[in-house]
């Protein structure tokens, strides 16, 4: 066995012809194959930590060794390891699950970041997405799925804006051999403003034609792309929030949820407004009303949260296991702060996920537990909800077990025999991380890193990111392309007089 260390961070040492498994069996729609390293017949991964998962017998592990077979994790500590079998090296890193996003706009990302912080709307940014080509429209969808993979993001659980947008990431997802549960919004985004922002609940009425027909051609994206990408895709019925449907769309939801048997994704209970316009239509709370539709018996993924009625709603979700995503950047960096403390205090499954602006995984986590915690002690003794202070177990703990249980997929989320090997590694002792040694507890030090420390991501056994890398695709193209594709947007936004808006 052939091991190359470098000093800083470990690189893949391949050793032997054939290491590359053959053989695997390819659908039909995946001609246009992940063009990535691996997955491997046998990878032996030697990181200074690996934190296996939450529960019994799991926790941080120091310097196990992790034997990779195909897309799977084979063992921990094995007795013997496959000769020729390919070394990575990660002396000073924590190997952890991938991150599991339960709530991503992966388009939408870059449009808005950096633009919207000082008040304005996101809505002109957004909307000249729809008026990109396919190719472009690609381009950007690569760039902001690139950086959630940089980031050690592994599995999007994704609400993409429109019909189109959902296709591109398909597209681009495929390509990769990224983990996502897409579906497109419903209303999309090009219908979705007035419907949304009404003063005349007749409004709401006069669009549920044309949004029962989103939730057909939603339907047909499910059934079109279920199982693709070697399974890796499972689109999920995705409307945008119980305050842009009707009786009838949420029947229909319910049905073809039911039908594609992956759950459903929404913003939920998004604010105290969203909550009430619920009560003045329909006579009850968001979170009641997707219990009478049935939306619950599936796999539930409910974003922000910020206007649950906690007393009513609480029993409920928690009833039937429903996942608070919760996405600290939501609206971008800074602005209010969010449920977190209520979410975790009331029991439920929190997710701690991206939505969009920022897709930085590794920051978001950390700004959960910030947030968190000041939102905690700004409650603390002057509220009658239970809360809990946020810690760093409970945000990895979120952003990995707990989605994947509620995914029905207890392969995801944990480092243990027999799961996939949907893996990042994170530098603890870097500079400004951690103090140049593997540190004695390195899921603290996951509170001073960001997504630059994360150098290793892999998803079913393929290594997307290496060094710190894209690997998946041309690193350095991805990233012009992507640039190319926003400063067009920019430009037109410039043209508009819109940087001397509001917005
Ligand atoms: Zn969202």
């Amino acid at each position: 066995m052939t091991t190359v260390t470098l000093s800083r961070r470990s690189v893949l040492a391949a050793s032997g012809a054939g290491a590359l498994l053959g053989g695997r069996v390819v659908a039909e729609d995946d001609a246009e194959q992940p063009r990535d390293h691996g997955p491997y017949a046998a990878l032996l991964i030697e990181p200074g930590w690996a934190w296996l998962g939450s529960g019994d017998g799991q926790g941080l592990l120091r310097e196990p060794r992790i034997l990779i077979q195909g897309d799977r994790i084979a063992a921990i500590n094995p007795g013997e390891v496959p000769e020729g079998a390919p070394r990575l090296r990660f002396p000073r890193s924590i190997l952890m699950p991938g991150f599991i996003s339960g709530h991503t706009h992966v388009c939408g990302g870059t449009p808005t970041r950096g633009i919207i912080e000082g008040g304005r709307s996101y809505n002109r940014a957004l909307s000249m997405v729809e008026t990109l080509s396919d190719e472009d429209l690609d381009a950007l969808t690569a760039f902001n799925l690139a950086e959630l993979m940089l980031s050690g993001c592994t599995t999007q659980v994704e609400m993409s804006l429109t019909l189109r947008q959902a296709e591109s990431y398909v597209r681009v997802a495929k390509r990769w051999g990224a983990r996502g549960y897409p579906g497109p919004m419903i209303p999309g985004r090009m219908r979705l403003y007035p419907i949304w922002f009404r003063s005349d609940d007749q409004v709401l009425f006069d669009s549920e034609e044309e949004t029962l027909a989103e939730v057909q051609a939603a339907l047909e994206f499910g059934r079109r792309h279920a199982g693709a990408g070697e399974g890796r895709i499972q689109p999920m019925m995705s409307p945008h929030a119980c305050d842009t449907q009707t009786a009838a769309t949420m029947a229909a939801i319910g049905k073809a949820a039911a039908e594609l048997g992956t759950g459903v994704h929404i913003h939920l209970s998004q604010g105290s407004q969203e909550t009430e316009a619920v009560k003045r239509v329909w006579g009850k709370t968001p979170t009641q009303w997707c219990e009478e539709h049935g939306l619950f018996d599936g796999p539930f993924f409910g974003a922000h949260m910020s206007g649950l009625d906690w007393p009513t709603d609480a029993p409920i979700l928690k009833k039937h296991g429903a996942v608070f995503a919760h996405c600290p950047s939501a609206g971008g960096a800074g602005g209010g702060s969010m449920p977190y403390p209520e979410g975790l205090g009331h029991g439920l499954a929190v997710n701690v996920g991206i939505d969009t602006h920022s897709n930085d995984f590794l920051e978001n986590l950390k700004l959960a537990v910030l947030y968190g915690q000041a939102r905690y002690f700004l409650m603390r003794g002057k509220t009658d909800l239970p809360i809990k202070q946020p810690s760093i177990e409970d945000a990895v703990h979120g952003a990995t077990v707990v989605p994947a249980d509620a995914l029905g997929r207890p392969d995801l989320g944990r480092i243990a025999a027999g799961s996939k090997a949907d893996l990042t590694a994170i530098d603890v002792g870097d500079f400004l991380v951690g103090g140049g040694a593997l540190p004695p507890e390195p899921l603290n030090n996951l509170l001073y890193a960001n997504g630059k420390s994360v150098h290793f991501t892999m998803t079913d056994g393929r290594v997307q990111v290496q060094e710190g890398r894209l690997v998946a695709d041309d690193h350095a193209e991805v990233s012009r392309r992507g640039g190319e594709v926003l400063s067009k947007i920019w430009q037109q936004l410039e043209t508009e007089g819109w940087f001397e808006t509001s917005g």
